[in-house]
C-alpha cells in the first residue's frame, strides 16, 4: 500500500507493507549513502552492498551528538557527496533523527529518505519531519523540521527486534489510541504483544493506523504551535522520569500516561475506570504502571521542560478514551498527582 502526505514543508511518500528491495526502484542506489547503526549493519549489512557507501554509527542515543554529526560529515566529504547525493537512514529513531538532521544541513540540504527498522521508528520517530540531536544533557536541543522524500516500511526488520524495543514501540501505539482512537484502544485491550508478533497483517494495519494519526496531526500543525503538542501525552512527566532514572523511553511514557490519567480524573472528570483499562492494556504489552519516584528529582527535571511557560506546564489530558486536550497546569497540581501515583505504587 502506498500513499502520499503533503506537509507545509514538503510531500512524503509512504510505502507500507513493502520490502527493502523496493528502494532500488525509488532511487539510484549508486548515488545513495546509507546511514545505519552497528546493530542494524551487523544484521542487515548485506542489503546495502550495491549502495555508494554505508556510514555506520554506534548504536544508541549517544550517536545523536555533535561528534557523530562531525564524523558522518567527514565521511560524506570523503565519499565526495554533493547536492544530488541521496541519504537513506536505515534504523531506529536515532538513525532517522540523525539522518534527517544531517540531510537538512549538509550543503544546506540534500534529499533523504527513511527505512525505519524499529516499531517506535515506524509509528512515531520517523514521521513528522522533526530531526535532531542532543547537546550536552539537553535532549533534541539542536534540530530542524524537514520532511524526508519517503518512508518505506518493511516489517520483516521487526523479526529481530529485542523485547525492550517492542515495548518502546507499543507505548507510542497505546498513546495514539488514548489520544485519538477508541476502536484501536479496544483492539489493544483484546490483543497482546505475542498476538501482534504472530499476526503480521494485524501488526501492519496497526502501524498504518498509527502513522495515519500522526500524519493528520503533523499536517495540521507541522511547527508544533498547537495540536501537535497533543503527541506529548504521557511524555511531559515521562521525559522527566526517563532522565531521572535512565529507563527505556517506552517505560517512562507508560508511567507518564498513568499519571496523565490521574490528572485527567482531577481536571476533566475522567472516570477512574479509564485508568484501570489503560493499566491493563499497558500490562498486555509488558509496560510498567507503577514506580516509587523521588518526587523532588522528577519535579526539578520537569521544571526544566522546554514546554513550560511561566508557572504552568502545557499538559495533555484526556476527556475520554480517544478525546484529548492541552491544558496549562500549575506545577503544584502535577506534584500532587506524582504524590498520589507514588502512594499507589509498590
Ligand atoms: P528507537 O527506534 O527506539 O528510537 P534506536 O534507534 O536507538 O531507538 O533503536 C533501538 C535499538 O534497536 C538500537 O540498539 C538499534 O541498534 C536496535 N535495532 C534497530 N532496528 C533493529 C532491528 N530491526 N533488529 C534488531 N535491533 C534493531
Ligand atoms: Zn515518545
Amino acid at each position: 500500500m502506498q500513499y502520499s502526505a503533503s506537509f507545509p514543508g514538503g510531500t512524503v511518500q509512504y510505502y507500507f507493507n513493502s520490502s527493502f528491495r523496493s528502494v532500488f526502484e525509488l532511487i539510484d542506489v549508486e548515488e545513495c549513502i546509507v546511514i545505519t547503526d552497528e546493530n542494524v549493519a551487523k544484521l542487515y549489512g548485506s542489503l546495502f552492498a550495491d549502495f555508494k557507501a554505508v556510514i555506520t554509527v554506534a548504536a544508541g542515543e549517544q550517536s545523536k551528538s555533535t561528534e557523530t554529526v562531525s564524523s558522518v560529515t567527514e565521511q560524506l566529504i570523503k565519499h565526495e557527496c554533493h547536492k544530488k547525493t541521496f541519504i537513506l537512514g536505515v534504523g531506529g529513531g536515532v538513525v532517522t533523527d540523525l539522518t534527517g538532521f544531517i540531510g537538512t544541513i549538509y550543503m544546506r540540504g540534500v534529499k533523504f529518505g527513511f527505512v525505519p527498522t524499529t516499531l517506535l521508528g515506524m509509528v512515531d520517530a520517523s514521521i513528522g519531519g522533526k530531526n535532531g540531536i542532543n547537546f550536552q544533557t539537553h535532549k533534541n536541543l539542536l534540530g530542524t523540521i524537514r520532511q524526508p522524500q519517503f518512508i518505506l516500511y518493511d516489517n520483516n526488520f521487526l523479526k529481530t527486534l529485542p523485547d525492550t524495543e517492542w515495548n518502546n514501540g507499543f507505548a507510542e501505539v497505546v498513546k495514539t489510541a488514548c489520544l485519538f482512537d477508541k476502536p484501536m484502544f479496544d483492539e489493544l485491550t483484546t490483543c497482546d504483544l505475542i498476538s501482534y508478533q504472530n499476526n503480521g497483517a494485524a501488526l501492519a494495519s496497526l502501524v498504518a493506523r498509527c502513522t495515519d494519526w500522526k500524519n493528520k496531526i503533523v499536517i495540521a500543525d507541522e511547527q508544533e504551535s498547537n495540536s501537535r503538542k497533543l503527541l506529548n501525552f504521557g511524555h511531559t512527566t515521562g521525559h522527566a522520569i526517563e532522565a531521572a532514572y535512565q529507563i527505556p523511553h517506552g517505560h517512562a511514557v507508560s508511567l507518564g500516561m498513568v499519571i496523565a490519567c490521574m490528572l485527567s480524573e482531577k481536571q476533566n472528570n475522567l472516570p477512574d475506570t479509564v485508568r484501570e483499562r489503560l493499566i491493563s492494556v499497558l500490562e498486555n504489552y509488558h509496560l510498567p504502571t507503577e514506580m516509587r519516584l523521588d518526587i523532588d528529582k522528577v519535579m526539578n527535571l520537569l521544571k526544566m521542560d522546554k514546554k513550560r511557560s511561566g508557572k504552568d506546564i502545557d499538559y495533555v489530558i484526556l476527556k475520554e478514551v480517544g478525546i484529548s486536550e492541552i491544558r496549562k497546569l500549575p506545577i503544584n497540581i502535577i506534584q500532587d498527582a506524582l504524590t498520589e501515583f507514588n502512594e499507589g505504587s509498590n
